[in-house]
């Protein structure tokens, strides 16, 4: 059996030793899924909501100890993972209490023409739902799918990042402590292969968060087999400061928007653009408090280390092209990136064009641009490829301005914060990706629509059939003509 380690990106420790799960028994693995959904999904809402309530409550035990597997292999403050892990708890509690009315049946109008029959929409599960991982939130951001899909009745074939197998691993050890029969959650370790067999297995739907680039071979790996499938990938998420703005809270919750989890978040604040009067007072304050910032792996520290090494070159050059190309260093030199971390980096005057405004840099580093007025701020926040999510600084009009945004969330006068409110949806549009976890819509997500239509009482006009009337044909005008016709104006 082929095996791989994972990590610890601060001190090169090994966490743990994982097998590469081969095609043939990820099929496996997805064949034992599927036969036990035909159980899982047949449970009732009331069944499902327990098992998913005492894993959340056997998780809430255990939180230090998942904490710290994260900590290890990510190298992120424990603080923060403790943080991570209590919100992907709430999700799996949120979804577990509202699925059954947001998945019940719903009765429907049948309509003038059709009043003789019933309507109903029933949600169905897929079956088996593949969930494919990235590393920067390795708990939280898979549970967004996993949770939701279970609540709908699925079962869950989880790979997560060759990066952090170890809190996949420990995730699905406590599932089996509290799971009714085998098959329901099931975890696959491996690298990019195992995600390629995932992809092409039997599953009834892919779950994928990582980046875009491999969204993209994700999807057309899925439309081989015309599986369905839901892409959460990368961002260059803007800030946008009005002159109106609290603008020592904008820099304080910015900075930590940006830097928090050493800049490794889809939904992190990349560039920020700032009304011209107030943008002095901003770059001030939140140069002054950036350079209070430790990072390291001791306790204390603000962030940690790049939890993927090759990601540092991409930091460096997005920053080494800003200033090359008239970019200006606010805090940060061309010595910020070394020895597997990154210091803080802020930048101002950086064109528009450059990598460090279009790719995304994933990193602890900001880019400050000024603008005239916050329809300019507007137009650029929206001259990206990305659309994943926005912040807004604003007394006044912070909702006018997140209305012109053309991206899948936005939180005014503060950041993340729609990823902590269960009952909303998650996800982009662009090169942000598609479909959505969270929420009502993340548990539709995993359910497709089931029409049932039937005959209530017959009467004398038949429609569906070789036998219709004459009568019946003028029927229906007649009819038709009452419901839609009217003068045009
Ligand atoms: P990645 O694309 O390198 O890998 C993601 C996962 O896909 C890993 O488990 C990997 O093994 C697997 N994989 C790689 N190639 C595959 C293939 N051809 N077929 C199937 N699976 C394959 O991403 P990453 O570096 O792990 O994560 C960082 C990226 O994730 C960033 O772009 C970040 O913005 C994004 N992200 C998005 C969200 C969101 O909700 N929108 C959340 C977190 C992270």
């Amino acid at each position: 059996m082929k095996t791989f380690e994972s990590l610890n990106p601060a001190t090169g420790e090994v966490v743990g030793v994982f097998p590469i799960t081969s095609a043939k028994e990820v099929n496996e693995v997805v064949a034992r899924a599927n036969s036990a959904a035909e159980q899982w999904s047949r449970l009732s809402f009331r069944k499902r909501l327990v098992v998913l309530k005492d894993w959340a409550s056997l998780l809430t035990k255990e939180i230090n100890t998942a904490a710290e597997i994260i900590h290890r292999e990510t190298g992120k403050p424990v603080s923060d993972a403790t943080l991570e892990t209590a919100l992907a708890i709430e999700h799996i509690s949120w979804a577990a209490k509202f699925s059954s009315k947001v998945l019940g049946s719903q009765s429907r109008p049948s309509g003038l023409l059709m009043f003789n029959m019933s309507a109903q929409v029933q949600r169905v599960p897929y079956g088996t739902v593949g969930v494919i991982g990235p590393w920067n939130y390795p708990i939280f951001t898979p549970m967004g799918s996993i949770a939701y899909a279970l609540a709908a009745g699925n079962t869950v074939v989880f790979k997560p990042s060759e990066f952090t197998p170890a809190i996949g691993v420990w995730l699905e050890q406590c599932w089996q402590r509290i799971a009714p029969f085998s098959g329901i959650f099931t975890v696959v370790t491996g690298d990019a292969e195992t995600g390629v067999a995932l992809t092409k297995s039997n599953v009834g739907k892919i779950s994928f968060t990582g980046s875009t680039r491999t969204a993209k071979k994700v999807a057309a790996a899925c439309a081989e087999n015309m599986t369905p499938v839901v892409l959460e990938c990368g961002g260059k998420d803007p800030v946008l400061i009005d002159r109106d703005a609290d603008i020592k809270k904008a820099a304080e919750v910015t900075l930590w928007h940006a830097m928090s989890n050493a800049g490794q978040s889809c939904i992190g604040a990349e560039r920020v653009y700032v009304h011209k009067d107030v943008a002095d007072v901003f770059t001030k304050s939140i140069v002054e408090m950036a350079q209070k910032l430790k990072p390291g792996y001791e306790d204390g520290a603000n962030y940690g280390p790049a939890t993927m090494p090759s990601q540092l070159k991409v930091i460096k050059s997005h920053i080494d092209d800003a200033v090359k190309r008239g970019g200006e260093y606010l805090i940060g030199d061309k010595n910020s990136v070394k020895d597997g971390y990154v210091q803080p980096v802020i930048l101002r005057n950086v064109p528009e064009d450059s990598k460090a405004m279009t790719e995304e840099t994933f990193g602890p580093t900001l880019v400050i641009n000024t603008v005239r007025h916050m329809d300019e701020a507007v137009d650029l926040a929206n001259a990206t490829s990305y659309g994943l999510g926005a912040a807004v600084w604003s007394k006044r009009n912070g909702k006018k301005i997140a209305s012109l945004l053309n991206c899948g969330m936005v939180s005014i006068n503060s950041a993340f914060s729609f990823a902590a409110i269960a009952s909303v949806p998650f996800g982009g549009v662009k090169d942000s990706g598609y479909g959505r976890i969270h929420g009502a819509e993340g548990l539709l997500e995993f359910t497709y629509p089931r029409t049932i239509v039937k005959t209530k009482f017959n009467i004398p006009l038949q429609f569906t059939t070789f036998q219709r009337t004459g009568f019946a044909d003028k029927t229906i005008v007649r009819i038709v003509n009452l419901l839609h016709r009217r003068r045009i104006r």
